[in-house]
């Protein structure tokens, strides 16, 4: 339902935390973050119900890192539970997914001949574990990203990030709306730009089909064609 992440120099969880809470009034059932932290290691920690859940084992067991993704699920598939919260993931990827994979069936059984299995009953893990394969096959996160996006159908908004790749984040837009925020030496990934007011005021909308890639220096745009496009930085109005 809500969408929020962070490449920076600062650390990342308070920052996705206060997005996340920003995001609340869309309304959702769990919510949940993952980070790199120094080792580039994915971790995560996931919970049902509102924010201050998660907000609570986020003090006993903190979350560090400079890299992020964040989520605030509202469930369509598999019960509101902290397995079905997302990010989803494993040991080389962790994303987060707004809407629906309408042929996600299909795809779990072919990612199951695969030899991937899978501990969820959400639509949303399947990209996870696509990517995961394709990481495997030894595609990098940029051409296992968009090899993935391209068999998905339905309305979705994602991002992802990826073990051993600090400063990396990846954003697609299919049909549920995703922007791009742009700070100094960081950016930031939101479902909405109410999302990323407190954070900057020079935001971009990616178009319906887009792939946007984040580094600390920036963002480069892909269209659904896969090619290199600019989206234009508009100035928000200051929001308190
Ligand atoms: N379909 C996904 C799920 O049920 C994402 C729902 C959402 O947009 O929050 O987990």
């Amino acid at each position: 339902c809500g969408i929020c992440g962070v490449v920076g120099p600062r650390q990342a969880t308070p920052i996705v935390f206060e997005g996340l809470r920003r995001l609340e009034y869309r309304g959702y059932d769990s919510a949940g973050i993952a980070t790199l932290d120094k080792q580039g290691v994915i971790e995560r920690r996931r919970a049902p119900g509102k924010l201050d859940n998660l907000a609570h084992d986020l003090e006993r067991h903190p979350l560090h890192g400079r890299t992020a993704i964040g989520h605030t699920r509202w469930a369509t598939h598999g019960a509101p539970t902290e397995t079905n919260a997302h990010p989803h993931g494993t040991a080389r990827v962790a994303i987060v997914h707004n809407g629906i994979i309408e042929n996600f069936e299909e795809l779990r059984r072919e990612l199951e001949e695969e030899g991937q299995s899978f501990e969820t009953e959400t639509d949303s893990e399947t990209i996870a574990k696509m990517v995961d394969l394709y990481l495997q096959k030894g595609l990098s996160p940029r051409d296992s990203a968009f090899a993935t996006l391209k068999r998905l159908e339905g309305a979705y908004a994602v991002a992802m990030i990826f073990a051993e790749h600090e400063g990396l984040l990846i954003g697609a837009r299919h049909g549920a709306p995703l922007a791009v925020g742009f700070g100094e030496g960081e950016m930031f990934l939101g479902s909405d730009s109410l999302a990323l007011a407190p954070l900057t005021r020079r935001i971009a909308y990616l178009d319906d089909g887009d792939v946007v890639i984040l580094s600390h220096e920036g963002a480069e745009f892909y269209d659904e064609r896969g090619e290199r496009v600019e989206r234009p930085i508009k100035t928000t109005a200051l929001i308190a």
